[in-house]
C-alpha cells in the first residue's frame, strides 16, 4: 500500500469502483473514463510503478494479471482484446501504480489513442 496512491485505495476500498474480478494477487474495475465499450483496468495487489517492476517484484501477481484479463475478455468481448501498458508520463501514464487496459468491443485501429 502506498498512501497516496489512487489504486491502492481503490483496492482497500477506500475509493469506490465498478469491480469486474478480485483475487489473491489481482483486482480488476472499470475505468472510470472508458475509450471503447470495454475498458477495464487489471491491477496487482501489490503497489509496483509499471509492468517491468510488476515482472521484477511480482512475477506471479503479473502472470494472473494476463489470465484474469483474458477471463475479462472473454465474458465480455469474444475473447478478442489489446491489454495496453502506458510506461512513464510521455506514453500517457498518469497512475504510478502498474495497471494493464482491457480494451476490446470494438474493432480496433492499429494508430496510438
Ligand atoms: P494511465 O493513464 O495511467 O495509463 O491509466 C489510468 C487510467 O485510470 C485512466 O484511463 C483513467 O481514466 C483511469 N482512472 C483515473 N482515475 C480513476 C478512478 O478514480 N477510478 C477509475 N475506475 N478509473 C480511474
Ligand atoms: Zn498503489
Amino acid at each position: 500500500m502506498s498512501a497516496d496512491c489512487l489504486f491502492c485505495k481503490i483496492i482497500a476500498g477506500d475509493i469506490p469502483a465498478e469491480f469486474v474480478a478480485q483475487t489473491d494477487r489481482v483486482v480488476a474495475f472499470r475505468d472510470i473514463s472508458p475509450k471503447a465499450p470495454v475498458h477495464v483496468l487489471v491491477v496487482p495487489r501489490t503497489h509496483v510503478e509499471n509492468v517491468a517492476q510488476a515482472a521484477a517484484q511480482v512475477p506471479e501477481e503479473l502472470a494472473e494479471m494476463a489470465q484474469v484479463a483474458q477471463q475479462i475478455a472473454d465474458a465480455e468481448c469474444d475473447g478478442q482484446y489489446r491489454w495496453i501498458f502506458n510506461t512513464g508520463e510521455s506514453a500517457g501514464q498518469s497512475v504510478f501504480h502498474a495497471h494493464g487496459h482491457v480494451v476490446g468491443g470494438t474493432p480496433l485501429g492499429w494508430e496510438p489513442a
